[in-house]
């Protein structure tokens, strides 16, 4: 496996289309180059290559973490009150709500996720990021800290943040909330981590290695669900038909991919497409699922 992984990287290593979002690199020497890939199956096994124990920002790979930890702690009905489970076909961070109810589209866009962070327990933003902490440390296997330097990217979440109080999707002080949604998407993972994070996932919620459970079933089941159809924003149905498996893309070039009951896939590779979508992220996965037959349509 690790060889099937490294001569994969090599194939798509020359391609350099793509920019990388200085707004998001809390790393000022992040090397563009990087590229790295992990899978870790449902029994706990890891497979790398490349850079994957370098560490980046998760962005928003949280948005389907913290929907699931809101799921869980507010309960579903509390949960779809606030926000839909529609694919907006807008870009992640659109000021945008649904015309019919006046919730954000769904979670993995930045209104649904500022939204589903207000749904995590805890009474103020420091004890709901404490809350956020404990679970994704849980979800990676090892404690993981945040960088607090991302607060220059914060003004258009403010915006939305100020929207969702208006119609009363937020029910407290938007700018604490988003302080704490900025923090949620400064910590800082490897893709190593991402993988086992997925594999939970894929693992209906059981964490591979410790056993624990972190979800129910039915938080899970609920999360791919809205990640198949909304996880790749405006690119969600390229991504459908040409990968065909629930994953999230995270600005800062990490993308997860979920194959339910077998295995978690994380990649990293910092230059993004016009949509905040990682260039050789996109074309490693296409690859994997082509060549492991890993699309959720693929019929025997
Ligand atoms: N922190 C970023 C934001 O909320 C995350 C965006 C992303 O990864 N697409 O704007």
């Amino acid at each position: 496996m690790p060889d099937y992984l490294e001569h994969v990287l090599k194939r798509y290593a020359p391609d350099h289309s793509g920019e990388v979002k200085d707004a998001y690199r809390n790393a000022p020497e992040c090397d563009p180059d990087q590229l790295a890939i992990a899978i870790t199956t449902v029994e706990g096994a890891t497979y790398c290559a490349g850079d994957a124990d370098n560490h980046f920002p998760i962005e928003s790979m949280s948005k389907p973490f913290t929907y699931g930890l809101a799921l869980e702690d507010s309960g579903e009905d509390a949960v779809h009150r606030k926000i839909g489970v529609e694919p907006s076909g807008d870009a992640f961070n659109e000021i945008s709500l649904e015309p019919s109810t006046g919730r954000p589209f769904n979670a993995m866009i930045n209104a649904g996720a500022i939204a589903a962070h207000a749904l995590v327990s805890g009474a103020d933003c420091d004890e709901r990021t404490a809350r956020i902490r404990q679970h994704y440390s849980q979800l990676a296997g090892r404690e993981l800290s945040f960088d607090e330097s991302e607060h220059n990217v914060a003004h258009r979440n403010l915006a939305i943040g100020h929207m969702l109080r208006t119609v009363d999707v937020l029910e407290e002080e938007p700018a604490e909330v988003v302080r704490g949604y900025t923090w949620q998407c400064a910590f800082s993972v490897t893709t190593r981590d991402l993988s086992l994070m997925a594999a939970t996932f894929a693992n209906g919620g059981l964490q591979p290695i410790s056993g624990d459970r972190l979800l129910s079933r039915a938080t899970v089941r609920q999360v791919l669900s809205v990640m198949l159809t909304c996880g790749m924003y405006d690119a969600a149905g390229d991504w459908m038909s040409a990968v065909g498996i629930p994953a999230k893309s995270g600005i800062a070039g990490g993308i997860i991919g979920v194959l339910p009951g077998q295995l978690g896939i994380a990649v990293y590779s910092p230059r993004v497409d016009s949509r905040g979508n990682s260039v050789r992220g996109v074309e490693l996965f296409e690859h994997l699922s082509r060549d492991m037959e890993l699309h959720l349509m693929e019929t025997p």
